[in-house]
């Protein structure tokens, strides 16, 4: 599996990193939908949570942990966390990710 995330992963296309260490990488949306729009995503190329297993739950949890700590690196103490499982639920890209969204007022439900 290779997507645009896993370019961004290996920096052979720019993107504006807020976070990254051994597990995840952390970056702005390239088309944010609020002040803050980030995406959290694993190292390891899972494709989406119907796609993680148990092996999987120590990555998960940390990516878990993380989001809090990148909204506050982007000023954010209140955000939404959104992951988007399979194509009819809005997921386009093929790895693992979380977006943060913060900045503005959100409406619920989603459309
Ligand atoms: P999804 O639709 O899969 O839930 O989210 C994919 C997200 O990736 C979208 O919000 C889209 O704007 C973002 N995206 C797609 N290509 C790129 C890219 O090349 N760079 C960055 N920074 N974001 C991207």
């Amino acid at each position: 599996m290779d997507t645009i995330f896993s370019k961004i992963l290996r920096k052979e296309i720019p993107a504006k990193i807020v976070y990254e260490d051994d597990v995840c990488l952390a970056f702005h949306d390239v088309s944010p939908q609020a002040p803050v729009h980030v995406l959290l995503i694993p190292k390891k190329p899972i494709v989406n949570l119907t796609a993680a297993t148990k092996d999987d739950e120590r990555i998960l949890g940390h990516l878990m942990v993380k989001a809090a700590e990148v909204a506050a690196l982007c000023g954010a103490k209140e955000f939404r966390l959104v992951s988007n499982s399979g194509e009819t639920v809005g997921q386009s890209v093929f790895h693992l990710h979380f977006h943060i969204l913060a900045g503005r007022k959100l409406g619920w439900p989603p459309g």
